[in-house]
């Protein structure tokens, strides 16, 4: 039933940030183990990447003040003014110095013009697109996965990591559930690299897949890391409003490939409302495409979950046909992308926020664990700074592996654990609710109390939302079977936990926020307040409850202008 396990290093997760770690560390010549919730390189949401950011410049002046400064003012605003300056930065030389060598090296070639010259969007050039057909992520993780599998480094896939461990205060390890034998991995590492991606899957219409339940923001919680701007929630706008399955089909409002031109938004009634280049500064617009959609939803001209469209009709098809790799899954939806207007729905995207870490080291401020990637509230998206994430984590996370010896476990905290993750395994009340149909319902809360329009009393609702879920609802939750093996219902239970617990943290840390910044908008709240609110939202457990509290931010490069202004005005 349980099995006791070593490693120098453990990683939770197989995204960009954890395989990159977990090759580090391997040269590093530790002993790396990876435990990944679904498939190495096939889960989460580095498969998702399309454009790059920060290109590799061909120019003479690459890596030049100039170059990073127009970066960083980008990135700035990408991240409301709350991302951490001095990380962004060091991330952005890895991104054009080292990123793109590294994967040429290994046979991803970047989409180049016939000149050779690279292919990117206009007029600012910050984004390149990779391969020819697909995703960027996905030829990129095929990359890792194999030189992972190849170097013969340990991973466990369908093993979910359930609990930290630790020993006075110091995390020693994790538990692990192998739901493919329904064993509980009693895992003891020197030092652990918590990598397990975004936490989107906690509302209805979401990019997630179900891997983004939260779970490495409430284990390190649990443990005593902080959290830090939780209320940072990004919503796409122009994903596809149906079927279901294929929100992550998404119209981007970026420039396209080799052109300045972007998509076009249009309302119920066919009238156009919206483009990218109504802000031309602005490279990645997702915010302000929101703040136009509410307008229209305000107006009746759109509804949050659909009824506006996206198109590219405007554009010459060629480009389409030849740069942008969509075309080909619309056309399976029976979708003409370069005559069509496609119907779009909002949904939850990626966090700005996320556990706090050292951007320098990627310690998370608990000994012993470090964090990589977008579970960190340092990213708010982009695939290669993930990866930067998870080669600074192992240097750090190899330098004590080094130098510690195999750490003692806590006896007591297993058996708690062991306790808790076989307590699931119940099939009564028969007529009670399957986990997935609790998960629904959390999801459907979020959906309704933590959308784009957040206020006061729609928050405080959503919380009594939740608590009724909480006292009523999972005490008669049941699995349809009591098998141990690939019983999925089983891993559902356990999300059903986080999830719970980390949509309480969301909805709290937004309640604190008392200001509209960037995708974060309070209807009775709705200035951007850069004289009291240039600061981050931090919580964490005291006494078993939450404590929040504010910090304000650094920004040694570039701030903000104005020290108030009206949300709905502001590029950013
Ligand atoms: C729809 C979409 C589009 C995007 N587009 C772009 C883009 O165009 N360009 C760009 O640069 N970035 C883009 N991003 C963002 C980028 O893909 C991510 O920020 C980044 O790749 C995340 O990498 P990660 O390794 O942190 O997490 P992920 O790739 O999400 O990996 C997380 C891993 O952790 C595992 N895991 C989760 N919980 C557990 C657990 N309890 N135990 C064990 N394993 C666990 C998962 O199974 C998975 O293997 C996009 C993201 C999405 C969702």
């Amino acid at each position: 039933m349980t099995k006791m396990l070593d490693a120098d290093v453990l990683i939770i997760g197989g995204g960009a940030a954890g395989t990159k770690a977990a090759l580090e560390l391997h040269e590093q010549g530790l002993k790396v183990l990876m435990v990944v919730k679904g498939f190495l390189g096939r889960s989460g949401c580095s498969i998702f990447a399309t454009n790059l950011l920060a290109t590799p410049d061909e120019s003479p002046q690459a890596g030049t003040e100039e170059q990073i400064h127009r970066q960083m003012d980008f990135l700035a605003k990408y991240t409301h003014y709350l991302g951490d300056q001095e990380y962004l930065k060091q991330a952005t030389l890895y991104n054009i110095r080292e990123f793109f060598p590294w994967l040429e090296e290994r046979g991803l070639y970047v989409r180049r013009m016939p000149d050779g010259t690279l292919i990117k969007n206009l007029p600012k050039g910050l984004q390149t697109w990779a391969p020819k057909m697909g995703t960027s992520g996905t030829v990129i993780m095929d990359i890792l996965r194999k030189e992972v599998l190849r170097k013969g480094i340990k991973v466990l896939e369908e093993t979910t990591a359930t609990s930290l461990l630790t020993n006075d205060g110091t995390v020693v390890g994790a538990t692990a559930l192998d739901y493919r034998n329904g064993e509980l991995l009693i895992i003891r590492a020197k030092a652990t690299i918590l990598a397990s991606g975004h936490s989107n899957y906690l509302s209805l219409r979401s990019t997630g897949t179900r891997d983004g339940s939260a779970s490495g923001w409430v284990m390190a919680y649990r443990v005593g890391a902080t959290l830090q701007n939780l209320e940072m929630q990004w919503y796409h706008v122009s994903d596809i409003a149906r079927p279901r399955a294929w929100m992550r089909l998404h119209l981007y409002p970026n420039p396209l490939p080799a052109t300045a031109e972007r998509a076009h938004l249009h309302n119920t009634d066919g009238e156009f409302f919206f483009s990218g280049n109504m802000y031309p500064d602005n490279a990645a617009p997702y915010y302000m495409q929101l703040k136009h959609l509410y307008k229209e939803v305000q107006r009746g001209k759109a509804r949050w979950d659909g009824g506006y469209y996206t198109s590219y009709r405007h554009i010459d098809p060629k480009v389409i046909e030849k740069f942008i790799y969509q075309s080909q899954f619309y056309k399976k939806l029976g979708y003409d992308v370069t005559r069509d207007m496609i119907e779009c729905g909002l949904t939850y995207h990626m966090n700005v926020g996320g556990i706090r870490v050292n951007g320098q080291t990627m310690e998370s401020g608990v000994p012993g664990l470090f964090i990589a990637g977008s579970v960190g509230a340092l990213v708010t998206g982009g695939l290669p700074n993930v990866m930067y994430d998870g080669r600074v984590a192992a240097r750090y996370a190899g330098e004590r592996a080094h130098c510690l010896p195999s750490p003692e476990m806590n006896s007591k905290q297993v058996q708690v654990e062991e306790a808790r993750v076989f307590g699931q395994l119940r099939t009564e009340p028969r007529e009670g609710y399957l986990p997935a149909q609790v998960k629904r319902q959390i999801r459907e809360t979020m959906w309704k109390y933590m959308g784009y329009v957040k206020s006061e009393a729609t928050l405080n609702e959503g919380l009594r939302q939740l608590q009724r879920v909480r006292t009523e609802v999972v005490p008669k939750m049941r699995l349809g079977s009591d098998t141990r093996r690939f019983n999925y219902d089983w891993v559902d239970a356990l999300d059903v936990a986080d999830m719970l617990e980390a949509c309480e943290l969301q909805m709290c840390f937004s309640l604190h926020r008392k200001e509209s910044r960037g995708a974060f908008y309070r209807e009775d709240y709705p200035i951007t307040d850069n004289e009291h609110w240039l600061c981050h939202v931090l919580g964490h457990q005291e006494d078993g409850r939450l404590k929040i509290e504010t910090k304000p931010v650094d920004l040694p490069y570039t701030k903000p202008k104005e020290r108030q202004a009206d949300f709905f005005a502001l590029d950013y």
